[in-house]
């Protein structure tokens, strides 16, 4: 087991995070437990999943039952799009921390800014999670999907600046902007979607530089993201992928690897998931 292997990252409040974790994006619930059993005896001890997943519930049984110290553990949710203003904020807050079975968890995020809806007021949001760091219910609070201006707003009419931005970024899409952006104000960027659901693995930049390393084009990719500073929670319900995710630290991309995978960005045509200036997607 590597468990060790796997570098902290530390937050702008102290707090510190794994920068390899396991995300549960479309894992359906009955098979959810099954794969965070499965990540957590592979070592992994960083779980991201949000309300909008639909398995909170289903997170929290495998960490209970895998008998592992909370402290140990590193959980991440998020608010979800239905639920912006305060008072719907809070209740959500209460489910999700109800569904996993815990009294806080370490990272909770706003999931999309929603600037179309709610009048544009994702400030009152940021307000109300501030709410629950102060009352100790999430250790650290971010975002995911904010643009610059949207932090930009945040950083203007609020006194804490997210722990972590969560965005879209892998190869065909760096998403570089943002991602300097954040660094440049001590955010925290975490990469979802890092090897674009497998949609960069049969690159021959990637391929080519997996079989000359030894590894595979998405152990290559996680690796670089690694590299760069970004944290990553690839998701997989298949057990062999699992495990090779997790296997990234008994090797290093040189600076010209790490420069080819940069080169293959398309910008916004490498885009997999909505555009946060106009996604308004809001459940039921
Ligand atoms: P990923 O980039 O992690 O890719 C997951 C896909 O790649 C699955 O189809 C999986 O298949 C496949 N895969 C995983 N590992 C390998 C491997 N070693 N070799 C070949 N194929 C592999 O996509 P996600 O969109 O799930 O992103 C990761 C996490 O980011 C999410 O689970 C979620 O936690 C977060 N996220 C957050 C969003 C946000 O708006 N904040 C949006 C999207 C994701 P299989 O399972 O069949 O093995």
């Amino acid at each position: 087991m590597t468990v060790n292997r796997v570098p902290s990252i530390t937050l702008n409040d102290g707090n510190t995070i794994p920068q390899l974790g396991f995300g549960v994006f479309q894992v359906e619930p009955q098979d959810t437990a099954k794969a965070v059993s499965e990540a957590l005896e592979n070592g992994y001890r960083h779980i991201d999943t949000a309300e909008m997943y639909g398995n909170e519930k289903e997170v929290g049984e495998a960490i209970r039952n895998s008998g592992l110290d909370r402290g140990d553990l590193f959980v991440t949710s998020k608010l979800n799009n239905g639920f912006h203003e305060p008072e719907d904020a809070r209740a959500a807050f209460e489910e999700t921390l109800a569904d996993l079975g815990m009294d806080y968890v370490d990272l909770f995020l706003i999931h999309w800014p929603l600037p179309t809806r709610y009048g544009g007021d994702y400030v009152s949001t940021w307000k109300t999670l501030e709410e629950f760091q102060r009352e100790g219910r999430a250790r650290s609070i971010g975002v995911s999907n904010f643009q610059p201006d949207h932090l930009d707003r945040l950083a203007a009419e609020t006194d804490t600046t997210p722990a972590v931005n969560q965005i879209e970024s892998h190869p065909y899409f760096t998403n570089d902007a943002v991602r300097d952006y954040c660094r440049e104000r001590g955010i925290a960027v975490e990469a979802w979607s890092p090897i674009a659901q497998g949609g960069v693995l049969e690159d021959s930049t990637i391929s080519g530089i997996a079989d000359r390393v030894g590894k595979t084009p998405a152990q290559v990719v996680l690796r670089w993201h690694i590299q760069r500073g970004n944290i990553v929670f690839p998701k997989s319900t298949t057990p062999s992928r699992i495990e090779q995710n997790f296997d990234l630290f008994d090797f290093e991309l040189e600076s010209g690897d790490l420069e080819a995978i940069l080169a293959l960005d398309q910008g916004e045509d490498g885009r997999t998931g909505p555009h946060p200036d106009t996604f308004d997607y809001v459940p039921g």
